[in-house]
């Protein structure tokens, strides 16, 4: 039984005032075991005051990203040892944003998520199409291709301790949410996939859905068979907004 994990993007969204009140706001709801994971990704200059925050309590943390060198002479960047540091169980890798913004690879993806399981993080791994691969019939070639970088590199018994998110890229931000048969039709793609490698893996990996989840669409994703819980930007800033996702979840 595959426990649903609700995971909120805070992108680059926040301050330390806002920090505070909302995983406070989000504490205060989840002081009793729940049905449903909770983790925040929050921006890194954050990741501290998540960890202040949110030790001893239901609610994990993450990051959004990491670079796969150990330490060294790149600027601006994080690496594993120091998300480590803040106790973060999980760190977001090949987010479309990170693919499409900052030119991430299919191989500089696989080299993050390597870095990440090789340090004992989970993680939360991005794949979806493009609306024009999506058009084009190219759903199920793009994402197998996304996720053979990974299990090129790191090969099926990385998928032990990790979280798949398929995000349909057209459907992030946009109000528009694929329906649940479409999302549910590439969950079990993707679950099929990794249980023809290894069919344990394939039952007890969480394959989370993300693209513009609320409140009000959440329960008819959730209810299908291969989506595990949801990957959640713009609604996972507000603790109302979040709540009522996790609620509909429960
Ligand atoms: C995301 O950032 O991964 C995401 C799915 O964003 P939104 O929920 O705003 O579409």
């Amino acid at each position: 039984m595959r426990k649903i994990l609700l995971a909120g993007n805070w992108k680059m969204h926040g301050s330390v005032a806002m920090v505070e009140s909302l995983l406070n706001e989000l504490l205060l709801a989840s002081q009793q075991e729940s049905v449903v994971d909770m983790a925040v990704f929050p921006p890194f200059p954050f990741l501290g005051q998540a960890q202040r925050l949110l030790q001893g309590s239901n609610i994990s943390w993450g990051a959004q990203n990491l670079n796969p060198a150990s330490q060294g002479a790149y600027t601006g960047e994080v690496s594993v040892g120091m998300l480590l540091d803040f106790a973060c169980r999980y760190v977001l890798v090949g987010h479309s944003e990170r693919r499409a913004l900052f030119g991430e690879s299919d191989n500089d993806v696989a080299l993050r998520f390597e870095a990440a399981h090789q340090a004992g993080l989970e993680p939360v791994l991005c794949v979806g199409e493009t609306l024009e691969e999506r058009e084009n019939d190219q759903t199920e070639r793009v994402v197998e291709r996304q996720l053979d970088a990974v299990l090129q590199h790191s090969g099926i018994e990385a998928l032990e301790r990790a979280v798949i998110a398929y995000e349909p890229v057209w459907a992030i931000g946009t109000g528009e949410t694929a329906t649940p048969e479409q999302a549910q039709a590439v969950h079990a793609f993707i679950r099929n996939k990794i249980s023809s490698q290894n069919d344990t893996i394939g039952g007890h990996i969480r394959i989370l859905y993300g693209g513009s989840v609320n409140g009000s669409n959440a329960a008819d994703l959730f209810a299908r068979e291969d989506i595990d819980g949801g990957l959640v930007g713009g609604a996972s800033l507000k603790a109302g907004d979040f709540l009522a996702i996790r609620d509909a979840a429960a």
